[in-house]
């Protein structure tokens, strides 16, 4: 055919070339990518800690902290000169001089990881699940004093609920902070009956034990954070790894390269002459110049004229890649943000109906059948309504509780369907985490967060 004889299909959907081998070839072997997010209650000492780390390994220059320190003496609250750190940040992503909104980086040994967020958000559930943030691990962190931990643990404080959300946004990893050891003098068996208490919850939650790592530190005096601890009372007892190491010893996410192309657009520019461009994240597979592509929903075609990544050309980008695409062949107004681009070959599932479980955390009025919600599928906001309540299931096990509930409030988990009244390009979570991840929202407000379990074609 003539599609066969062009070489349209690209280098890396060519049966003979591994995209891992190309990807190799073209990235050499530098550090894997990390996306972490940091939860667990207000005042738990997400901020101090982050803050702190971040000082210790050389991301805040002196200058900056000098200025800190100034600021806080002045306000007579030194102790915050840490949590300042990450509000500074937050200032200088605000007036667009970081490039990637709402993100940390640092280095450890073997990854270069991306903080999700700024911790200590307010609003923080609404933030953890936002936008195009998907975190791979999780590191909660736990306020060790004494009545503090059993606050934010036992009398609905955020540490379970945080830790059960990100379960179900399909974090599995997790590392656990029991921080601000030095308010209990170091104390071992405080430590151990909180990692007592964590255990046997997260379990519950759905973690396998492997995967979560303790860690007795403080972020305030800055022990176990990134060396051993040099503290006697804690080194004493404590052999194991610090903060930065447990981070260091998270597995590494695949990037989903093999898996056939999509990338959700996020933004729409011209270019030169005919020419424009998108951009977005390679949520998964490979893109070549020439190949050809859909856009979807409309299921229109078009070709990749180039490549770019921070305005460096390429020939060939990768998931996990935030690239900006040059096409040709469509015409810009057929292009919306939120259309997803995908492998004519093999492309997303275009839809008006699914299933997805979801958790309520927000609502004012329960959700009842036929509910109006705006859908928030990456950076898409589509107004849809909640046409059935299939199951009330338990948040921990998955379990169904009731078959076609009347209604959801707060702190539920259920499967429902969703309706909308015009064609969705969609995925489900267990084909592509992110282009599975929905979001319900009234009013501006995040009211519910979900993962795609069905699409009723
Ligand atoms: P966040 O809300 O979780 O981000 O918590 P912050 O980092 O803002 O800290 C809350 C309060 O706890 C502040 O007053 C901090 O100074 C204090 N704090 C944080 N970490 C420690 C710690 O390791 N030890 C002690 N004693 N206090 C801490």
């Amino acid at each position: 055919t003539a599609e066969g004889s062009e070489d349209v299909k690209g280098r890396a959907r060519d049966s003979r070339i591994d995209p891992h081998q190309l990807y190799k070839k073209e990235r050499g072997e530098g550090k894997e990518h990390l996306y972490m997010v940091v939860i667990g209650h207000v005042d738990a000492g997400k901020s101090t800690l982050m803050g702190h780390l971040l000082y210790d390994i050389g991301q805040v220059s002196q200058r900056i902290m000098h200025k800190y320190e100034q600021e806080s003496r002045k306000l007579g609250k030194q102790s915050f000169i840490y949590a300042w750190v990450l509000d500074e940040t937050g200032e200088e992503r605000n007036r667009g001089i970081t490039m990637d909104v709402g993100r940390f980086q640092f280095d450890t040994k073997t990854k270069s990881v991306t903080l999700l967020d700024a911790p200590g958000h307010k609003d923080f559930i609404p933030n953890m699940i936002s936008g195009t943030g998907q975190a791979d691990v999780a590191l909660l962190v736990v306020d060790a004093t004494r009545g503090e931990f059993e606050t934010g643990f036992d009398y609905g404080g955020q540490t379970r609920e945080h830790a059960l959300l990100a379960r179900s946004l399909g974090v599995t990893q997790l590392a656990v902070a029991i921080n601000k050891l030095d308010t209990v003098n170091w104390s071992k068996e405080r430590f151990d009956e909180i990692v007592k208490k964590l255990k046997a919850f997260l379990k519950q939650a759905g973690f396998k034990e492997s995967d979560v790592t303790f860690v007795p530190c403080s972020g305030l005096t800055g022990q176990n954070l990134t060396s051993k601890p040099t503290e006697n009372s804690l080194a004493a007892w404590y052999t194991g790894p610090c903060l930065l190491d447990v981070i260091d010893n998270f597995r590494s996410p695949e990037r989903p390269i093999s898996k056939p192309f999509r990338l959700s657009i996020n933004d729409i520019f011209k270019g030169t002459g005919a020419a424009f461009c998108v951009s977005g994240r390679i949520e998964t597979g490979t893109l070549s110049i020439g190949d050809k592509v859909l856009v979807c929903p409309n299921r229109e075609s078009a070709v990749v004229k180039s490549l770019a990544i921070e305005e460096v050309p390429k020939t060939i980008v990768f998931a996990g890649d935030q690239a900006t695409v040059t096409l040709s062949g469509i015409e810009m107004q057929n292009v919306s943000v939120g259309n997803i681009l995908c492998d004519p070959q093999n492309p997303v599932p275009v839809a008006m109906r699914f299933q997805a479980r979801i958790v309520v955390f927000n609502v004012t009025v329960p959700i009842t059948k036929g509910f109006s919600v705006v859908l928030h599928h990456q950076s898409l906001g589509e107004p849809v309504i909640v046409s059935k309540l299939i199951s009330q299931l338990n948040k921990s096990t998955g379990e169904v509780l009731k078959k076609h509930p009347r209604f959801l409030g707060n702190n539920t988990s259920a499967i429902v369907e969703i309706q909308a009244s015009r064609p969705l390009a969609l995925e489900l979570y267990s084909e592509c985490k992110e282009l599975g991840r929905v979001m319900l929202r009234v009013g501006g407000v995040t009211i519910a967060a979900g993962l795609i379990t069905k699409i009723i074609l």
